[in-house]
């Protein structure tokens, strides 16, 4: 018997502030997709792991960050104002939303500035770590995991350092995702049942944290793919291999952890595609004894339970 884990990399415009040509649509949409997510996940009783960029805590800021030790320019597009007024900037309400949700949801760390973690230095990482840290405690919060920017794992003795426990690790590939074969599989074997979904293991790392790596991106065939494969079966494919990951984790060891980001929800069909997987979940939790649970509490049930040192890295 295994369990569900869903993941959420909340970062509403921190997540292309460093690109030159920012998804609008994803942006625009990211504060509306986000509470109706949070309202879905309470209709059916489903916690997630909510992976907030920290300076979404933030519901104001002097846009210098001047003690931050990232290169010059980096916290540039940060307007410097509060959130009713740049509120793609800060999420502090967003975050209250998350906490007093229904459904017993776990806030995780996205880094405090959406830094790339395997391509940046020690110190800034660790600086990021602090800012995470100590906002989430102003607000009476443990951080325990750690989703990577756009899924670059590094400083992992950092992270152990912090106080966090466990992290999404990238998903295993498998055939279908390389080449020529595994592109015309998703377009055309999907839908037969001929692709399962992978199941994950979650490790205990060589610093103690645990590795919850995931299973599938719920917004990773988009475009032509999905509209090729809608039309071919009259079915969403995302819908289709999710439940397949359920299934196999109701009856079978492991773990299927699924993970987007809200600003992937920008149409209707997008959170059609959510209330499916949702709905099937949580039919499938109540006449089975699968269960739905959040990073943290997969990293808890793992390792022991004498708590570990903590050694903060620099001033705090
Ligand atoms: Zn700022």
């Amino acid at each position: 018997m295994g369990s569900v884990v869903l993941s959420l990399d909340a970062e509403l415009a921190w997540g292309f502030h460093d690109l030159d040509d920012p998804p609008g649509d994803r942006v625009e949409s990211s504060r509306e997709s986000w509470l109706r997510l949070l309202e879905l996940f309470d209709d059916f009783d489903v916690p997630a792991t909510w992976a907030v960029v920290g300076h979404l805590m933030l519901d104001s800021c002097d846009g210098e960050h001047s003690d931050h030790p990232t290169p010059d320019g980096w916290f540039d597009p940060d307007p410097g104002t509060w959130e009713g007024r740049d509120d793609r900037w800060y999420g502090a309400e967003l975050v209250d939303a998350v906490e007093d949700a229904d459904a017993d949801h776990e806030v995780a760390s996205h880094t405090f500035s959406h830094v790339e973690f395997a391509h940046t230095s020690r110190e800034i990482a660790a600086a990021e770590m602090r800012e995470c840290v100590e906002l989430a405690e102003d607000r009476g919060l443990s951080l325990d995991s750690m989703v990577f920017p756009r899924n670059y794992v590094g400083h992992r003795d950092v992270l152990a350092a912090y106080g966090l426990t466990a992290y999404r690790g990238t998903q295993p590939r498998r055939w279908y995702d390389r080449g020529v074969l595994g592109s015309a599989s998703k377009l055309l074997g999907w839908p037969t049942g001929a692709v399962s979904p992978t199941l994950v293991t979650p490790e205990i790392d060589e610093y103690g944290l645990v590795n919850v790596p995931a299973s599938l991106f719920l917004f990773g065939f988009e475009g032509r793919g999905r509209a090729l494969a809608e039309r071919a079966t009259g079915a969403d494919p995302m819908v289709e291999m999710a439940t397949r990951g359920i299934d196999r984790a109701a009856s079978e060891d492991g773990v299927f952890h699924m993970w987007l980001h809200p600003n992937n929800l920008t149409e209707e069909r997008d959170f059609e595609r959510m209330a499916a997987i949702l709905e099937h979940l949580a039919a499938v939790r109540d006449r089975t004894s699968l269960a739905v649970e959040t990073m943290g509490e997969i990293a808890a049930d793992l390792r022991d339970d004498e708590p570990r040192p903590r050694e903060p890295i620099g001033p705090r």
